[in-house]
């Protein structure tokens, strides 16, 4: 009897897919009921279970359970149905998974497989044997050699706070969707939580919880242990891609400032993010210049919520109007006003301003304090409304009525997630001006039929359109960085993706439908920049055409395939 190389191994496992022949050649024949199937069936049957679950939670410990144990059937599922399975693996399932992690971990993985690497606190020398631990695929004919590390410390989990070692949901789901959203090969993925305790009182007191029961430490230890981390990691993958993800405000600015020049990184929440609102902004603004005659420069922008996002974004479209408009810093940055829980943030307002919130504070507002949105509104009088704040219903009719009486096509973006924590609906802003708004949100909202039958869908700032194609072209060209330019040029590259029928349509972002192809065309961008700035340490992409490069990465995708378990596996 051959030994087969994938017994326990969730790449090569195919159920019931395995056919006759290759039953007896292992002698596993009697170890499985008769019939051979198809990848095909196989899914009907596992949609079908799927949708016969009464919660998203337990659909999405069935996708889990799937994952571990069968990774083509689950990416085939997770690919060709994405609009239904985004929300189960992601925002907002992923958010009630990280709370309940500690309840249902245990029943989510096979004994043996991992579905993560757990790091705390040690020597470097320990660490570094940690780190080599994971190794999830251990029948693979490679050694493991990830590619991109998503990692997290639990502090600031989507918008649902410390949750600890619970988060590890989060590098775990977002790395799925570089695999489904960019084809990333899954076998070069590595989700990291850092576990440096936690500060949820709840938790802390919770018989169950699964983390290190301590509270976190202060700053200067909690820089040290990061940067000890940091290279024990790159001690063992140096070329890996490292991506930041929900670190609390403070601290994700102070880590991309500290290592973006020094190492392959990025943080998601304040450069994806900042890209992928970017782009619907790009789109919204050459809409109302070409429908209402609004010139780019004349934007005005009011951001309610000032953390890690809303900061992210507000660089991001700055940088726009300094690259696009041509405008010095100075004017740019004044295209911005800054909301925070304490008001609009001003330099005379009397209170110690967190430091990513300085730039951003106005000094033009001749000792006037605001506190109330639309006494902010009539006295800025914005183009643009950004909500990145967390607060449910803070657009409310007042707020959204004072746009619509400003602007021709107000454009509103409420962004907080998950839809509970969302400034407004689409509904909401649609009813309070007219059906005249442009917007874009953070969670999906149904679309709205008006008395003319005409079907308006509402855009998604959803940072799935950036991040997975983002990093597929980092992986491609092996940058010493990413660039600021690599993430401005992404931004631009998914603002030019719409097809004819989607502008036709008004969208805003292209149809999660075709994420694939926008992903490669986000990846041939940063690709191209790396290629120009010098930076791009892969001899394949150096001398290519656009098209070339186009193909390059396209071929260079990953796909579940129906038939893995061939002789050669074996
Ligand atoms: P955060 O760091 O906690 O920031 C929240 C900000 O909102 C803080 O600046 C806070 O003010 C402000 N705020 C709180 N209450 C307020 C009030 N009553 N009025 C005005 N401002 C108030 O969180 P974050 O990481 O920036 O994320 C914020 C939200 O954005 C989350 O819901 C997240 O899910 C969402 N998000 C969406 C996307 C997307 O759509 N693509 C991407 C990333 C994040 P203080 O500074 O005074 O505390
Ligand atoms: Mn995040």
């Amino acid at each position: 009897v051959i030994q087969p190389k994938w017994k326990n191994s969730s790449y090569y496992n195919q159920g019931t897919a395995v056919d006759l022949g290759k039953r007896s050649q292992l002698g596993i024949s009697a170890l499985s009921p008769a019939r051979v199937e198809s990848i095909e069936v196989q899914k009907q049957r596992a949609l079908r279970l799927f949708r016969s679950k009464h919660t998203m939670l337990e659909k999405y410990i069935f996708m889990a359970q799937m994952r571990t144990t069968n990774i083509h059937l689950f990416y085939k599922i997770v690919m060709e149905d994405l609009q239904e399975l985004a929300p189960v693996i992601y925002t907002p399932t992923v958010g009630t998974a990280c709370l309940e992690y500690s309840n249902i971990y245990p029943f989510l993985a096979a004994p043996g497989t991992s579905d993560g690497l757990y790091l705390r606190k040690t020597s470097t020398e320990d660490l570094i044997s940690l780190i080599k631990q994971y190794q999830p695929f251990p029948h693979h004919d490679e050694p493991y050699q990830p590619e991109i590390a998503v990692i997290s410390d639990g502090s600031r989990i989507l918008g649902l706070g410390d949750l600890g070692v619970n988060g590890i949901g989060i590098p775990i789901g977002k790395l799925q969707l570089y695999v489904a959203g960019a084809g990333i090969d899954p076998r070069k993925t590595l989700p990291i939580i850092l576990d440096l305790g936690t500060n949820n009182e709840k938790f802390l007191k919770d018989d169950f919880y699964l983390g290190l029961r301590q509270k976190r430490p202060e700053d200067p230890e909690f820089y040290e242990t990061v940067d000890q981390v940091l290279n024990a990691i790159r001690a063992v993958y140096p070329n890996i891609l490292i991506q930041f993800e929900d670190w609390s405000s403070e601290h994700a600015f102070g880590l991309l400032e500290k290592y973006q020049n020094k190492m392959l990184c990025f943080n998601d929440d304040i450069q994806g993010t900042g890209a992928v609102i970017l782009s619907g902004i790009i789109n919204a603004i050459r809409k109302v210049q070409k429908e209402s005659g609004v010139a780019p420069e004349d934007h005005r922008v009011v951001f309610y919520g000032a953390g890690s996002a809303g900061i992210g974004v507000a660089r991001q479209i700055q940088e726009y109007f300094q690259i696009e408009l041509g405008m010095s810093e100075d004017q740019a940055k004044h295209v911005f006003w800054i909301v925070d829980s304490k008001g609009l943030v001003t330099q005379d307002r009397g209170d110690k301003l967190a430091q990513h919130k300085v730039y951003y504070a106005r000094s033009d507002n001749q000792g006037q304090q605001f506190k109330d949105l639309v006494d902010i509104l009539e006295y800025v009088k914005p183009t643009i409304l950004i909500g990145l704040s967390a607060i449910p219903n803070a657009f409310n009719a007042q707020v959204i009525q004072c746009m619509a009486k400003l602007n021709e096509q107000p454009i509103i973006f409420p962004l907080s997630n998950p839809a509970t924590q969302s400034e407004c609906d689409f509904e909401q802003a649609m009813t309070h001006t007219n059906g005249r708004v442009i917007f874009a949100s953070g969670t999906a909202f149904p679309s709205i039929t008006d008395a003319n039958g005409h079907v308006h869908v509402p855009g998604q700032g959803n940072n799935m359109y950036i991040f997975p194609g983002l990093g597929l072209g980092a992986i491609r060209c092996k940058p010493k960085l990413i660039s600021d330019r690599m993430i401005y040029k992404s931004a631009v590259a998914l603002a030019d993706s719409l097809n004819a029928n989607e502008l036709a349509q008004g969208w805003l972002y292209p149809s999660l439908h075709r994420i694939r192809e926008v992903s490669v065309t986000v990846a041939t961008a940063v690709i191209e920049v790396a290629v120009s700035e010098g930076i791009a340490q892969e001899p394949q992409v150096l001398g290519k055409s656009h098209d070339q490069l186009l193909a390059f990465v396209s071929h260079s995708t990953w796909s579940p395939q129906s038939d893995v378990l061939s002789a050669s596996h074996i």
